[in-house]
């Protein structure tokens, strides 16, 4: 019955316009709608379905070309093709070419946070807890006794439907919904205590997992047949995803180590310091400067071989990057004296000579300025175009400060 046609239902043709479709379907809408007219059945979802597919020009093109199962497929690139027969259909894993979502049916998805020393040390066991469903124990998922089965009248018994007989299309089964794909139902007085009939209960379940030397942040490992029971076919997937936790030392970035802000003094940074660390596997490790080695503020320095262990070659190692701040003395820290030895020991000066009647001037010290003092030199946002560069300076400058 592939050849049902949609033009059909709503009494038009293929050479109706938009506007004859739609007041067609207004029409049949009201005339079938279930609360006026009780017993037409499917006919309601039937002109509705009709309706959304010709009143789309894009579906409406995909069905004029393939037909039914054009849109069930996504024929000439329609995309939606999975979500768009999940709404009609959505006891239906049917949808379209989405195996994706087949695979989902039950899947269970669990975050374990993990922290940087135990992705770096690897072979650590994690215990996760987590709740699924399970076959009742009591009635082994038949909801009560065998002898209080009766047949289910909406399904007959096969547990599948083709509710949508309109679409004639033998592959668009949908799961019964009244007796979950059981075929049968039970009185209620006679159905299991345990599961009140569902034939499902929720249990507990562990699982141990082993973290992975390198492991990434965000991996998934799947645990097939893990997840949640259902009351046709198998169970569905357990996910456990990695969370990396951030550490208080060291930054990740995918196989390198990061430290951030190691702070030394100018006279470190010129004359050689020894800076001491304890890495992810407890180790102490100092890194000393060469002689004659000058640290530059915001230098990046890095350590070969002692990032992250790679993932499927632990032996093999990622690099660690020291970002260093040199701090320099406070103002005064010298007599002039002191000042002119210091000055012999350093890269001489730029030649420079004074312009002729040039006006000299001093710095001072550039206050974050808040709003109120932005306020005090008239202000506001008509200034806004005339100090554009102070402005913006200022919103910079309120952020860090
Ligand atoms: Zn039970
Ligand atoms: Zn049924």
């Amino acid at each position: 019955m592939e050849n049902l046609d949609l033009y059909e239902i709503l009494g038009v043709t293929k050479n109706s316009t938009d506007a004859e479709i739609k007041k067609n379907y207004r029409k049949l809408a009201k005339e079938f709608h279930p609360d006026k007219n009780p017993n037409a059945g499917d006919k309601f979802k039937e002109i509705s379905f009709a309706y959304e597919v010709l009143s789309d020009p894009e579906k409406r093109k995909v069905y004029d070309r393939h037909g039914i199962k054009g849109l069930q497929e996504g024929a000439d690139g329609f995309s939606d093709a999975g979500e768009f027969f999940a709404q009609w259909f959505p006891f239906s894993n049917l949808g379209g070419h989405s195996r994706e979502g087949r695979g989902k049916v039950g899947q269970i998805v669990i975050k374990l946070e993990v922290s940087l020393e135990e992705i770096y040390n690897g072979n650590v066991a994690k215990t996760i807890e987590y709740k699924r469903t399970s076959f009742c124990s009591e009635c082994h998922g038949d909801g009560g006794p065998k002898e209080a089965q009766q047949k289910c009248t909406q399904c007959n018994g096969v547990g599948r439907m083709a509710s949508y007989a309109f679409m004639g299309l033998t592959a668009v089964e949908t799961i019964c919904s009244v007796c979950h794909g059981r075929g049968n139902v039970i009185a209620e007085n006679l159905q299991c205590g345990t599961c009140h009939g569902n034939g499902l209960v929720e249990e507990l379940a562990k699982r141990e997992i082993t973290v992975e030397k390198g492991a990434p942040h965000m991996l998934k490992i799947p645990f097939p047949s893990e997840g949640h029971q259902g009351l046709q076919g198998s169970r569905g997937d357990l996910i456990v995803v990695l969370i990396q936790t951030e550490h208080t030392l060291f930054q990740r970035r995918h196989n390198d180590l990061i430290m951030r802000n190691i702070h030394v003094n100018l006279t470190q940074a010129l004359c050689g310091f020894v800076h001491c660390f304890k890495h992810l596997d407890g180790r102490q490790i100092c890194v000393a400067t060469r002689p004659g080695e000058v640290i530059r503020h915001e230098e990046l320095k890095m350590i070969p071989g002692e990032g992250m262990p790679l993932r499927n070659n632990p032996f093999d190692r990622g690099d660690l990057l020291i970002h260093f701040m040199v701090d320099f003395p406070e103002n005064g820290f010298a007599t002039s004296e002191q000042l002119e030895m210091l000055e012999t020991l350093l890269p001489p000066r730029e030649p420079f000579t004074m312009p002729e009647e040039a006006e000299e001037v001093l710095l001072v010290d550039v206050q974050p300025r808040t709003e109120d003092s932005r306020g005090a030199h008239g202000g506001g946002h008509e200034d806004d175009d005339e100090f554009d560069g102070n402005t913006h300076f200022e919103r910079v400058q309120c952020q860090t400060g």
